[in-house]
């Protein structure tokens, strides 16, 4: 009876497709952030106006969610689709000292 309970218990508990360990466990979006490499460039946009881009994202990494974080702290616009954030204007020297506080390192950063 108590074997039959455990069973049940473990078939509740979700497994993550990548790894194979529970979610609770599971590290695979701290893995991505470490791997992938990150470059921050800028883009001449019309009328003169500079957007800086930040590419290089891996598909485990929320960038809505970056994007959200770092439009706040540079107080600009931006958008974040095909797994690369654009901002308003031009923030190059500023971007990596607010990844490397999300969690990614610093020399995993092209700036
Ligand atoms: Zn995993």
């Amino acid at each position: 009876m108590l074997e039959l309970n455990l069973r049940r218990q473990n078939s509740k508990v979700e497994i993550c497709p990548k790894c194979g360990l529970p979610l609770a466990a599971c590290v695979c979006g701290e893995i991505a952030k470490t791997q992938q490499r990150i470059k921050v460039t800028t883009e001449k946009r019309r009328f003169g106006k500079v957007n800086t881009m930040i590419s290089g994202f891996d598909n485990d990494v929320d960038i809505k969610e970056i994007a959200k974080k770092l439009k706040i702290k540079r107080a600009c616009g931006g958008t974040a689709k095909n797994k690369i954030i654009e901002l308003q204007g031009n923030h190059v020297g500023h971007i990596k000292r607010i990844l490397v506080a999300e969690g990614f390192s610093e020399d995993q950063i092209e700036e």
